[in-house]
């Protein structure tokens, strides 16, 4: 148990509710029993409605985001194979590592750092080589940076090129629409914005992924991962049959249909995605008033879920200290060329403005602290405050 009341505000895990929180200490059935195999079912259909993707097939799996990223890879890739990594940062990086790992042909179409490729710059590489997939981090959690994944999707389609999503930091919190917008794989984790504790990785596949699953000439050379294994899973799961492969995290699969009903039914996920973007704005007029400088290199480019913001001059990583003594736990810099001169906050999922509020509260305080007091007390909160009730038209 916390000892003291305090906040986690890392990029994820996050704060979770208490109502998921319950779920996970219920007691565990069995994985065949009707009413584990009902909500499992329930989970794979209404994570179609997560992802507006109802005609897509989607996987639950015991594991985080990386392995969501490994299942993606290793069932679509064969060796030989071309794949364009739009980069924007650290899990960019990860997503080429295991391309490589499968063989592929790998190509990186980067941007300066706090900057992404948009779908110019992703048609101009696809107009020079064919590629079997196109990569696209929706937010980079090393650098809070937001893809236009619609935009490169348009051109990636055009080109007949599979797209492949990694929205481990955006699912449940960015605008993702997976079917309408021409994404092959839209991939994620529970520990973020989909508000469950880590250990479930999500998927959702197109019918044309699968195809191309289907039709390889090569067994899937991974064998967790391989869609030949779950698929028959899924489907047995979704007809309220028993099956089995590997043991399911019951525990977390009935969190997960918990949080599924907040985020879609209580909350609703227009009115979250608005929500997100609000608070992600009003934290944002809180941190510059601060005369702190988000990574990002324009707002148009600022997730949604999380900021990554520069520390004030004289100001260090001592900061990151400071704050957990106000109870406000964040996280460090992640891109090895700048580690040191920013931090991250994670605003997704059940942290909403009044945790935010509580972060500019603590930050001032943890400033303060550190030496640096170039703006006047509660100036953060005012701006956030200011911000928040422009852009819900209050003012
Ligand atoms: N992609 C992104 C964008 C992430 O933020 C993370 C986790 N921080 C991962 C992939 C890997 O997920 P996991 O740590 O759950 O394996």
């Amino acid at each position: 148990m916390k000892e003291k009341q305090e906040l986690l505000m890392i990029p994820g895990p996050i704060e979770f509710s208490p109502a998921v929180l319950n779920a996970m200490s219920r007691p565990t059935n069995s994985h065949v029993s009707p009413e584990f195999v009902a909500c499992f079912g329930r989970c794979l259909e209404r994570l179609g409605d997560l992802f507006l993707a109802p005609k897509y097939q989607s996987f639950i799996l015991a594991g985080s985001g990386t392995l969501a990223m490994d299942v993606a890879l290793s069932n679509l890739l064969e060796p030989d194979d071309g794949v364009l990594i739009v980069h924007s940062g650290y899990f960019s990086d990860r997503m080429r590592d295991i391309a490589e790992l499968y063989g592929a042909r790998v190509d990186v179409v980067s941007a300066e750092t706090g900057s992404v490729p948009g779908p110019e710059d992703v048609q101009k590489a696809l107009e020079k080589k064919d590629y079997k997939i196109v990569c696209i981090t929706h937010v980079d959690t090393s650098t809070s940076v937001l893809a236009d994944i619609k935009g490169i999707s348009a051109v990636a389609r055009k080109a007949d090129a599979l797209v492949v999503v990694d929205g481990v930091a955006a699912a449940g919190g960015a605008e993702c629409r997976t079917e309408e917008w021409g994404i092959d794989i839209y991939l994620t984790a529970s520990q973020k914005a989909v508000g469950v504790p880590p250990g479930l990785a999500l998927l959702t596949v197109s019918p044309r992924a699968l195809k191309v699953a289907a039709e390889r000439t090569n067994p899937v050379p991974n064998y967790y991962a391989s869609f030949t294994y779950w698929l028959p899973i899924m489907e047995a799961y979704q007809a309220r049959k028993p099956a089995y492969f590997g043991t399911p995290a019951v525990n977390l699969v009935y969190a997960l249909e918990v949080s599924l009903k907040e985020i879609l039914e209580d909350e609703g996920l227009e009115e979250r995605f608005i929500r997100h973007e609000k608070q992600g704005q009003a934290f944002r007029a809180g941190l510059r008033a601060l005369g702190m400088q988000p990574l990002p290199a324009g707002e148009e480019l600022c997730a949604p879920t999380l900021t990554a913001v520069y520390y004030p001059e004289g100001v260090s990583a001592a900061l990151n200290a400071a704050l957990a003594e106000e109870g406000v736990l964040v996280a460090g810099g992640l891109l090895p060329a700048i580690k040191g001169d920013y931090f991250r906050i994670g605003h997704m999922g059940y942290s909403g403005l009044l945790d935010l509020m509580g972060v500019l509260g603590g930050l001032e305080r943890a400033l303060i602290k550190c030496g640096y007091d170039a703006f006047s007390p509660g100036a953060a909160l005012q701006a956030c405050q200011k911000e928040y009730l422009a852009l819900r038209g209050d003012v």
